[in-house]
């Protein structure tokens, strides 16, 4: 008898760590060593987490050994409050703070939570994947609109309005984004708040990377400058503190929260019934908002995030046919394939061939949910030398493919 995954999977997809993976671990298990660009996980590239998180949550690990609040500890949500005031998001009390097993477990929560058969939600494309795979799951129906890439990939705001209908329940905005790196000024954020306004839409923010931002710009969160609209804001502590393993996030209710009351309710269920979140990692939470801010050495002038940003972008735009959106933030290249020097058909495929020929491995534009098989993703965490020796096997990998 065939054991078969649910019909729930059946449109659930998460291609970062797909197919083409698995082709990469069987390579390394033959002995190759592979250069990974696919995965924003900081540490493999020798990205410390601050000292200061480590110790505490070596010395709370004696007292974190029961469960906790569904919610999270009071200490750990305390400090997100006092966050949310520093990004002037209005009237945020304790209990409209959940603390989860990284952004991912809230993200999955808070769609599970909302949605009905056939209820849509507008995503981003390119988008993080997690984001349309959570509301497949969800019973929703992902309905993507466009980010311009001739406009520094903001959203496309007449895009938007266009697909908005009686079914529309909410809009995701990832700012800063991944893959492409665009950090949105506010006027962007006004326009994106006035069509969630006008059409009663719940927007859901993930800002896990609101930290990481590049040449002066500063960011702001879509509940500030929404504080009318009920906004679900995410964040943790994996890439702006290079916990990623610890899996630490929380989730922000800003906005008018009467009329959610039932959607209110639905969350606290659900957070229950996973218990809570791994306590010791909660306890990394007070410390690393409260502490030193060792992310802005790794951004400003001469910092190591910054001058590989500048080396991946310089070198990607080098190739013929190549064109790179300089990123503003996050840890992302999403540079475009001329289909008129490179014909692809199959950017899985072209991302496999690099793979088998070069030993990188990168992600396709499409697990994004990007339309046209015409741009990749890497991430800029790779040392200086490790970034200019991949883009040069791209380079070359390119000079000759032909699909
Ligand atoms: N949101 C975005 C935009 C991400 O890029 C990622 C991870 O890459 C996540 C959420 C997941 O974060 P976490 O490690 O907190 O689950």
């Amino acid at each position: 008898m065939q054991v078969s995954k649910s019909n729930k999977l059946a449109n659930v997809c998460y291609d970062i760590r797909g197919p083409v993976l698995r082709h990469a671990k069987r390579l390394e298990e033959e002995g190759h060593r592979i250069l990974k660009l696919n995965i924003g996980n900081p540490a493999p590239f020798g990205f410390e987490a601050p000292e200061e998180i480590l110790q505490d949550v070596i010395l709370n690990l004696s007292t974190a050994q029961g469960y906790s609040d569904s919610r999270g500890l009071f200490s750990a949500r305390k400090a997100v409050m006092h966050y949310t005031q520093t990004k002037n998001i209005p009237n945020v009390g304790i209990d409209d703070i959940y603390l989860g097993n990284g952004v991912s477990e809230l993200i999955v929560m808070a769609m599970q939570g909302l949605l009905n058969n056939g209820d849509e939600v507008l995503i981003p494309a390119p988008d993080y994947p997690l984001w349309t795979a959570s509301v497949s799951l969800s019973g929703g129906k992902p309905v993507h609109y466009l980010c311009d890439e001739q406009s520094d990939w903001y959203p496309d705001i007449e895009d938007i309005r266009s697909k908005i209908t009686s079914n529309t329940k909410a809009m995701v905005i990832i700012n800063p984004n991944n893959p492409t790196g665009a950090v949105y000024p506010r006027e962007v954020l006004e326009q994106l708040a006035q069509v969630a306004r006008e059409n009663n839409l719940i927007l859901f923010a993930d800002e896990i990377y609101d930290k990481i931002l590049y040449d002066g710009v500063e960011h702001e969160s879509v509940a500030a400058v929404a504080p009318d609209v009920l906004c679900l804001t995410f964040n943790g502590l994996s890439k702006s503190y290079r916990v990623a393993g610890f899996r630490s996030g929380w989730m922000i209710i800003s906005g008018p929260k009467q009329h959610a009351k039932s959607y209110l309710e639905g969350l606290e269920i659900l957070a229950s019934m996973r218990l809570c979140a791994n306590v010791p990692a909660q306890h990394a939470i007070q410390t690393a908002l409260g502490g030193y801010q060792s992310i802005n050495d790794l951004i400003l002038p001469g910092g190591r995030l910054l001058e590989q940003r500048d080396t991946a972008w310089e070198l990607l735009n080098e190739i013929p046919g190549v064109s790179c959106t300089k990123p503003k933030g996050a840890l992302y290249l999403f540079p475009r394939l001329d289909p008129k020097v490179y014909p692809i058909h199959n950017d899985e495929k072209m991302v496999l061939d690099l793979l088998l020929q070069e030993k990188i491995l990168i992600v396709q534009g499409t697990a994004f949910n990007w339309p046209w098989p015409d741009h990749f993703r890497i991430v800029s965490l790779p040392r200086k030398d490790d970034l200019e020796m991949a883009i040069g096997r791209i380079a070359n990998f390119l000079k000759t493919y032909k699909q």
